[in-house]
């Protein structure tokens, strides 16, 4: 176990799907906090808390579970985060730190910002990792290890409030970085959003089509499709969410993904070789630079064909 950084007394958890119920698991795993109290509105969530004892108090009282807190993180969708801060901003004590993992930063920031009670620091965070699965079952201790969180505090924020939220994600295996939330949600856009945009699209293209069988897109998914069905199986409501709140960066960076492809269209048309070889090129030492920095399997098929 590795050393408590800076333990918090008292830390609430707001949503306790996949990222919530990861961070109560590693919270105990590595001994973050003395107590740990679960809210979420769902009472079949709050029974899975209680069965997996990922919690040492659960509620589906907002206010209740913030009362006394020292550290409090929404982990519920990007849409809930403003109503959830509003229901639960009056029981905050002064000194007490506010946080979120939401997958968009500046949307975030302005729903939360008018709740803000006095002494009340905001300190919006974005751990950038998770799988498609969601809820209290999905989560585990590790999934934060050795992956980037990113901090976006607003300028002005306690910088002692902000040094306690990183000491709580490097606690959980986490490598943080500050940065604004605009060039969050610039990044994230074309990271994460935009490719989770593609393989919902090909993925509903391909369940389109009339002249390939819906078991011959199972059958033979091997072919690549099936990388873009594990991203398209993720969460609908979360990912709903993110685009209706990235609105702008998104579509700045699928407005260059549209004339990129038509740039790749032209090459297959005009038989360009070497445009294509180049671009693959490129491509391909991107995916090893990923590698390399230890946030991917640098074995063939992600490993899949071992043992
Ligand atoms: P999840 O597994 O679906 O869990 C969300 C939980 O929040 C559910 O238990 C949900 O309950 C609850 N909830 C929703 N609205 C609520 C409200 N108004 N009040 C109280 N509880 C509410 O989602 P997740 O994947 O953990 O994502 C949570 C957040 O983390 C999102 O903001 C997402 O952008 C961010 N994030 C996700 C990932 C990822 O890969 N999944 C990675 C990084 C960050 P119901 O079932 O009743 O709706």
């Amino acid at each position: 176990m590795r050393e408590a950084p800076q333990r918090i007394g008292r830390l609430a958890l707001v949503g306790l799907g996949l990222i919530g119920s990861s961070i109560a698991r590693a919270a105990r795993q590595y001994g973050l906090a003395e107590t740990i109290v679960a809210i979420d509105r769902d009472p079949a969530v709050l029974e899975r808390v209680r069965a997996l004892g990922l919690a040492d108090h659960a509620t589906d009282d907002p206010a209740e579970g913030a009362a006394g807190a020292d550290l409090v993180i929404l982990c519920v969708p990007v849409g809930a985060v403003g109503p959830v801060a509003a229901a639960l901003a009056g029981a905050l004590r002064p000194g007490a730190i506010l946080s979120d993992v939401g997958s968009v930063k500046g949307a975030v920031v302005a729903a939360v910002t008018p709740h803000l009670p006095e002494g009340v620091a905001f300190v919006p965070a974005h751990p950038v990792a998770g799988t498609e699965q969601s809820g209290p079952d999905a989560g585990f201790a590790t999934l934060f290890q050795g992956r980037w969180c990113i901090l976006t505090p607003p300028e002005g924020t306690d910088p002692a409030a902000v040094a306690r939220v990183r000491a709580f994600w490097e606690g959980m295996g986490s490598v943080v970085e500050t940065m604004s939330a605009a060039h969050h949600d610039l990044v994230l856009a074309i990271t994460s959003h935009v490719p989770h945009l593609i393989a919902y699209n090909i993925v509903g293209t391909a369940a389109d089509l009339e002249t390939v069988t819906q078991s011959e897109v199972i059958k033979f998914s091997a072919g690549g499709f099936r990388d873009f069905t594990r991203i398209a199986a993720s969460d609908p409501t979360m990912w709903r969410d993110v685009f209706l709140t990235n609105k702008e960066a998104v579509l700045e960076m699928l407005g260059r993904f549209n004339e990129d492809l038509a740039a790749l269209a032209r090459a297959i048309r005009w038989d360009d070789g070497d445009a294509l070889h180049a671009l693959f090129t490129r491509t391909r030492a991107i995916r090893r630079g990923i590698v390399a920095m230890g946030q991917e399997t640098a074995e063939p098929d992600f490993g899949r064909r071992k043992g």
